[in-house]
Protein backbone atom coordinates (compact mmCIF):
# COMPACT_ATOMS: atom_id res chain seq x y z
CA UNK A 1 0.00 0.00 0.00
CA UNK A 2 1.27 3.41 -0.80
CA UNK A 3 2.55 5.58 2.00
CA UNK A 4 0.60 8.89 1.79
CA UNK A 5 1.42 11.88 3.61
CA UNK A 6 -0.58 15.06 3.67
CA UNK A 7 0.96 18.32 4.93
CA UNK A 8 -1.46 20.51 5.41
CA UNK A 9 -0.88 24.17 6.06
CA UNK A 10 -2.16 28.10 5.39
CA UNK A 11 1.20 28.52 2.90
CA UNK A 12 0.31 32.22 2.54
CA UNK A 13 3.05 32.16 1.44
CA UNK A 14 4.80 28.79 1.27
CA UNK A 15 8.38 29.41 2.36
CA UNK A 16 11.70 27.54 2.29
CA UNK A 17 10.86 26.31 5.76
CA UNK A 18 8.18 24.53 4.32
CA UNK A 19 9.75 23.34 1.23
CA UNK A 20 12.21 21.88 3.62
CA UNK A 21 9.83 19.74 5.04
CA UNK A 22 8.35 18.36 2.31
CA UNK A 23 11.95 17.74 0.74
CA UNK A 24 12.83 15.84 3.86
CA UNK A 25 8.79 14.20 3.79
CA UNK A 26 9.57 12.86 0.55
CA UNK A 27 12.03 10.54 1.31
CA UNK A 28 10.27 8.72 4.24
CA UNK A 29 6.82 8.71 2.20
CA UNK A 30 5.88 7.55 -1.58
CA UNK A 31 3.92 10.46 -1.96
CA UNK A 32 2.98 14.02 0.00
CA UNK A 33 0.10 15.92 -0.57
CA UNK A 34 0.66 19.61 -0.33
CA UNK A 35 -3.06 20.54 1.23
CA UNK A 36 -3.16 24.37 0.71
CA UNK A 37 -6.21 25.19 2.92
CA UNK A 38 -7.98 27.90 4.96
CA UNK A 39 -7.17 28.56 8.42
CA UNK A 40 -10.01 30.19 10.47
CA UNK A 41 -7.70 32.41 12.13
CA UNK A 42 -5.88 33.63 9.04
CA UNK A 43 -9.57 33.77 6.83
CA UNK A 44 -8.17 36.95 4.73
CA UNK A 45 -5.33 35.67 2.80
CA UNK A 46 -2.44 37.93 1.89
CA UNK A 47 -1.87 35.66 -1.52
CA UNK A 48 -4.35 34.31 -3.68
CA UNK A 49 -4.63 30.33 -3.19
CA UNK A 50 -4.06 29.78 -7.17
CA UNK A 51 -1.08 31.66 -7.29
CA UNK A 52 0.26 29.82 -4.54
CA UNK A 53 -0.74 26.53 -6.10
CA UNK A 54 0.93 27.36 -8.99
CA UNK A 55 4.18 28.89 -6.86
CA UNK A 56 4.05 25.36 -4.87
CA UNK A 57 3.74 23.14 -7.87
CA UNK A 58 6.51 25.23 -9.98
CA UNK A 59 9.00 24.23 -6.91
CA UNK A 60 8.29 20.86 -7.33
CA UNK A 61 8.40 20.22 -10.48
CA UNK A 62 10.82 18.04 -10.65
CA UNK A 63 9.38 16.22 -7.90
CA UNK A 64 6.70 13.73 -9.26
CA UNK A 65 5.48 12.29 -5.75
CA UNK A 66 4.70 15.71 -4.34
CA UNK A 67 0.87 16.60 -5.73
CA UNK A 68 -0.77 19.98 -4.22
CA UNK A 69 -4.37 20.38 -4.01
CA UNK A 70 -6.48 22.85 -2.38
CA UNK A 71 -9.00 22.15 0.45
CA UNK A 72 -11.71 23.35 2.62
CA UNK A 73 -12.57 20.76 4.98
CA UNK A 74 -11.59 19.34 7.55
CA UNK A 75 -7.78 17.57 7.09
CA UNK A 76 -9.03 14.67 8.96
CA UNK A 77 -11.94 14.39 6.30
CA UNK A 78 -9.26 15.36 3.38
CA UNK A 79 -6.47 12.46 4.55
CA UNK A 80 -9.14 9.85 4.58
CA UNK A 81 -10.77 11.10 0.96
CA UNK A 82 -7.48 11.14 -0.48
CA UNK A 83 -6.41 7.85 1.11
CA UNK A 84 -3.62 9.50 3.03
CA UNK A 85 -2.63 7.73 6.72
CA UNK A 86 0.11 9.88 7.49
CA UNK A 87 -0.24 14.04 8.05
CA UNK A 88 3.27 16.16 8.25
CA UNK A 89 3.68 19.06 9.86
CA UNK A 90 6.71 21.12 10.68
CA UNK A 91 8.10 22.02 14.13
CA UNK A 92 10.32 25.57 14.86
CA UNK A 93 9.54 25.72 18.47
CA UNK A 94 7.58 25.14 21.30
CA UNK A 95 5.22 27.46 20.63
CA UNK A 96 4.82 25.45 17.50
CA UNK A 97 4.61 22.31 19.81
CA UNK A 98 1.47 23.45 22.12
CA UNK A 99 -0.40 24.12 18.97
CA UNK A 100 0.55 21.22 17.05
CA UNK A 101 -0.09 19.05 19.98
CA UNK A 102 -3.68 20.31 20.80
CA UNK A 103 -4.23 19.72 16.93
CA UNK A 104 -2.67 16.28 16.50
CA UNK A 105 -5.18 15.39 19.24
CA UNK A 106 -8.52 16.56 17.81
CA UNK A 107 -7.17 15.11 14.54
CA UNK A 108 -6.48 11.34 16.22
CA UNK A 109 -9.66 11.76 17.66
CA UNK A 110 -11.44 12.49 14.41
CA UNK A 111 -9.91 9.71 12.53
CA UNK A 112 -7.65 7.24 14.34
CA UNK A 113 -5.82 6.02 11.42
CA UNK A 114 -4.46 9.15 10.01
CA UNK A 115 -0.69 9.18 11.77
CA UNK A 116 0.61 12.60 12.74
CA UNK A 117 4.79 12.74 12.01
CA UNK A 118 6.59 15.63 13.00
CA UNK A 119 9.77 17.15 11.59
CA UNK A 120 12.15 19.70 13.14
CA UNK A 121 13.11 22.37 11.36
CA UNK A 122 16.58 22.77 9.99
CA UNK A 123 18.35 25.84 12.35
CA UNK A 124 18.87 27.66 9.15
CA UNK A 125 15.47 28.02 8.06
CA UNK A 126 13.86 28.47 11.65
CA UNK A 127 13.43 31.50 11.58
CA UNK A 128 11.06 31.58 8.62
CA UNK A 129 7.48 32.11 8.87
CA UNK A 130 4.50 33.12 6.59
CA UNK A 131 3.36 35.92 8.93
CA UNK A 132 6.99 37.71 8.71
CA UNK A 133 7.49 37.43 4.79
CA UNK A 134 4.05 39.37 4.45
CA UNK A 135 4.59 41.73 6.48
CA UNK A 136 8.61 42.54 5.00
CA UNK A 137 6.25 42.13 1.40
CA UNK A 138 3.54 44.46 2.20
CA UNK A 139 6.02 47.01 2.97
CA UNK A 140 8.01 46.62 0.04
CA UNK A 141 11.10 44.62 1.53
CA UNK A 142 12.79 42.19 -0.39
CA UNK A 143 11.92 38.33 0.47
CA UNK A 144 13.84 36.73 -2.16
CA UNK A 145 15.56 34.52 0.54
CA UNK A 146 13.14 33.25 2.10
CA UNK A 147 10.99 31.59 -0.57
CA UNK A 148 11.82 28.80 -3.31
CA UNK A 149 10.25 30.49 -6.16
CA UNK A 150 10.15 33.96 -7.95
CA UNK A 151 8.00 36.86 -6.89
CA UNK A 152 8.66 38.41 -10.50
CA UNK A 153 5.49 40.78 -11.02
CA UNK A 154 3.49 40.12 -8.01
P1 LIG B 1 -1.02 26.76 9.49
O1 LIG B 1 -1.73 28.01 9.16
O2 LIG B 1 -1.85 25.53 9.31
O3 LIG B 1 -0.23 26.75 10.76
P2 LIG B 1 1.41 27.27 8.01
O4 LIG B 1 1.41 27.51 6.55
O5 LIG B 1 1.73 28.43 8.88
O6 LIG B 1 0.02 26.62 8.30
O7 LIG B 1 2.42 26.09 8.38
C1 LIG B 1 2.26 24.79 7.91
C2 LIG B 1 3.23 23.87 8.63
O8 LIG B 1 4.57 24.23 8.33
C3 LIG B 1 3.14 23.90 10.15
O9 LIG B 1 3.39 22.60 10.63
C4 LIG B 1 4.26 24.82 10.56
O10 LIG B 1 4.71 24.55 11.86
C5 LIG B 1 5.29 24.43 9.53
N1 LIG B 1 6.28 25.49 9.31
C6 LIG B 1 6.07 26.81 9.16
N2 LIG B 1 7.25 27.48 8.97
C7 LIG B 1 8.21 26.54 9.02
C8 LIG B 1 9.65 26.60 8.92
N3 LIG B 1 10.30 27.74 8.77
N4 LIG B 1 10.31 25.43 9.01
C9 LIG B 1 9.63 24.27 9.20
N5 LIG B 1 8.31 24.14 9.32
C10 LIG B 1 7.60 25.28 9.23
Amino acid sequence: MKRIAIFPGSFDPFTKGHEDIVLRGSKLFDEIIVAIGYNSAKSQRYFKIEFMIDRIKETFAAHPNVKVQPFAELTAEFARANGARYLLRGLRNTTDFEYENSIAQVNRHLNAELESVFLITAPSLAFISSSVIRDVHRYGGDVRNFLPYSLEGV
